[in-house]
């Protein structure tokens, strides 16, 4: 590439790469410290216990709340977005995954993708750069947004206008000067239909989770029981919970994952309550190798599995 380039040019030849590599979207964010007032929330939410069995989350506060100190040297921070809706579904008799767990665990995808990119930045920079992929301490949410790639939603998920929040976050730190994006702001208006919709109520706040509460956290996180009040409302779900994605009206114009690794596991698909019962902790590691599914554990999935029964007999009663 052109070291020439003015650095408006540089940054968009680079947005032209991360497309061509196949992210659906990228934005560009000067780094710096995080918001006092985002630090605070964050710090608040973290003394009211809301991160539940995640106790990491607490960890490399001074690294989370400044992305120079993860990477000396960073000046900007470069967002990525790789789309994961569904092409087909789970039938809803079925034990209920999460949409991001269909298909191949995404890390080893983006990091893959990001480090490409990262060698096309490299050119540029003399720099090799750092890859992140929801491994280091860095808000990516907060980041995605500064980066204009879309707006931090109700639900606290990072929404891209015009395509949803189906999709993985990455981020790639370079020491190249890049003018950035244009951050956004929220645009869920008046609508609170995550806030309603939510079966336990984790979303106690705009933006604001309480893990303790959520079924996503719950059942993917939690390496004991799980809550009565949280297991009488898991309804048909036994890994993660998209509900609070699923009823937002910027999902409606989610379009199906072009990304082949994210294609639906023909056999997750089939897996229905039968197949469950049966699955021994060897199909288990079989079956989710290369899914996300398998940060639950054998022990984890299993315990969801005898909730979602009592809650399907209770249905049926
Ligand atoms: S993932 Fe489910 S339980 Fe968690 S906040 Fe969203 S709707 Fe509520
Ligand atoms: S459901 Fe409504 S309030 Fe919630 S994130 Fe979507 S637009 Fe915002």
């Amino acid at each position: 590439m052109d070291s020439c380039s003015t650095p408006f040019e540089q940054r968009e030849k680079i947005r032209v790469e991360a497309l061509r590599i196949g992210f659906d979207a990228c934005g560009f964010a000067r780094i710096d410290e995080v918001e006092p007032g985002m630090r605070e929330a964050y710090r608040r939410w973290l003394d009211e216990g809301r991160q539940a069995q995640m106790d990491y989350l607490g960890n490399y506060l001074d690294l989370r709340e400044n992305p120079r100190r993860l990477y000396p040297g960073a000046q900007t921070m470069i967002c990525v977005a790789l789309n994961y809706y569904p092409t087909c579904f789970q039938p809803r008799e079925n034990p209920q995954f999460a949409y991001y767990a269909y298909g191949q665990d995404y890390h080893e995808v983006m990091r893959r993708k990001l480090r490409q990119l990262a060698v096309f930045v490299a050119a540029l920079s003399g720099d090799e750069g750092r890859v992140c992929c929801d491994t280091a301490p860095v808000r990516e949410r907060y980041w995605a947004a500064r980066a204009g790639l879309g707006f931090i939603g109700k639900n606290g998920q990072l929404i891209i206008p015009g395509q949803g929040s189906f999709f993985f976050l990455g981020e790639l730190l370079t020491s190249l000067e890049l003018p950035p994006d244009d951050p956004q702001s929220s645009r869920c208006g008046d609508c609170s239909h995550c806030m309603e919709q939510c079966p336990t109520g984790a979303i106690v706040a705009p933006g604001v989770i309480d893990a303790r509460l959520c079924i996503s956290c719950q059942t993917i996180e939690n390496r004991g029981d799980i809550s009565p009040f949280v297991a009488d409302r898991m309804g048909n779900r036994v890994y993660g919970c998209d509900t609070c994605q699923a009823c937002c009206p910027w999902n409606r114009q989610a379009i199906p994952s072009p990304h082949p690794e994210f294609a639906p596991d023909e056999e997750l698909l089939a897996l229905d309550a039968d197949r469950f019962e049966a699955m021994t902790p060897e199909d288990f590691g079989r079956l989710f190798r290369r899914s996300a599914v398998k940060r639950a554990k054998y022990a984890g999935l299993r315990r969801n599995f005898e909730i979602w029964k009592k809650n399907r007999a209770h249905k049926e009663e």
